[in-house]
């Protein structure tokens, strides 16, 4: 069974490269008696020097596996797993970042377009209706349309504090904090 390890796709999430490589070090040879691993882990060195999230051309390598590929780094790997013509069991991919989106992701895109950093917090990639504290609140608010200021106290649970300057919020704004307060466990 083959198995494909990639790391460092993106170039600032940089422990997927420091991971991929100790995995090969310390770990892999207790898996080689079933499985052939073949490892890249810093399929974008130049994103991984210079701990960008794009390649040097400002193309997301990420969303560039195919062929032609528009990032000389995603098409090297999709040539090289053409070439092998293997059948996969598995490809684990390192990335990271997933909590940090609004200090990570945004800025970066934001950098990349030449666009002043918006003032709404929330990732595009994040909906409100993705949130498990947003479905937390739906469930126990049910259809009401506004919540008091004890309501959402009562809601933050373990986090009161963060709802000190709260007032009555309706649900589609609760969610929304929810998320912008990095608060998604609740
Ligand atoms: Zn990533």
């Amino acid at each position: 069974m083959n198995v494909l390890v990639t790391g460092g796709v993106h170039g600032y999430e940089t422990s997927g490269v420091q991971g991929a490589i100790l995995f090969m070090k310390t770990e892999a040879h207790r898996y080689l008696e079933h499985f052939n691993i073949l490892c890249c882990p810093c399929v974008s060195p130049w994103g991984y020097e210079h701990i960008e999230r794009w390649s040097a051309g400002a193309v997301d390598p990420n969303r560039s596996f195919k062929s032609p590929s528009p990032c000389d780094e995603a098409g090297a790997v999709v040539e090289l797993i053409a070439k092998l013509g293997l059948k996969w069991t598995m490809h684990t991919d390192l990335h990271e970042t997933t909590n940090s989106d609004f200090t990570e992701f945004v800025p970066a895109k934001a950098a990349r377009d030449g666009h002043k950093l918006s003032n709404d917090p929330v990732p595009e990639s994040i909906k409100p209706s993705d949130c498990p504290g947003a479905a937390y609140a739906r469930k126990v608010f049910g259809n009401r349309t506004e919540m008091s200021h004890s309501e959402i106290k009562e809601a933050l649970g373990e986090h009161p504090s963060t709802a000190k300057d709260l007032g009555t919020m309706n649900l589609e704004a609760f969610e929304r904090f929810i998320v912008e307060q990095h608060l998604p466990y609740l």
